[in-house]
């Protein structure tokens, strides 16, 4: 995997949940916007990643910027533009928050999921900050055909 890790705009929602389902580290919200996205950028050692041609008016680190309306090709444009690769860290992320997933035994969620959830799968993982529940199996294979739609697997 690249080292590289970003800081995306507000414009940016859709690209920012696919970067994180691929792995990347991005970091994003509201208070990510003008100066406040160049100070955090700089703080972490992040690329930028915005739509905003007017960005480079305010002396900003590193940035990227993305040419695309359409969260497809934004995609595409940042996997390319930063050989990014995709098979190593795929879903290894929380879409929600950005934090690193941790396995876990079926068992300690049997609370938190549903029952057929739970009858039918064997890989959980969670959220250690945000504590969402992920089941490969059921959120993984729209995403995958997406990805290869895309051309990118
Ligand atoms: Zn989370």
């Amino acid at each position: 995997m690249t080292d590289v890790k970003f800081a995306a705009d507000r414009m940016l929602g859709r690209l920012v949940k696919w970067l994180r389902i691929i792995g990347q580290d991005v970091i994003y919200g509201p208070h990510l916007t003008g100066y406040g996205l160049i100070r955090a950028a700089r703080v972490e050692n992040r690329l930028i990643l915005t739509r905003d041609r007017r960005l480079k008016h305010k002396q900003p680190p590193a940035f990227l910027l993305i040419e695309s309306d359409h969260y497809r090709d934004q995609l595409c444009q940042v996997v390319r533009q930063c050989g990014l690769k995709l098979a190593e860290h795929l879903f290894t992320r929380c879409v929600e928050c950005n934090t690193v997933l941790q396995s876990r035994p079926k068992d300690e969620l049997k609370a938190v999921i549903p029952p057929y959830v739970f009858s039918s799968q064997e890989k959980f993982f969670s959220c250690p900050t945000c504590r969402r529940v992920y089941w490969p199996a059921t959120h993984h294979k729209k995403m995958l055909e997406e990805l290869r739609n895309l051309g990118l697997r």
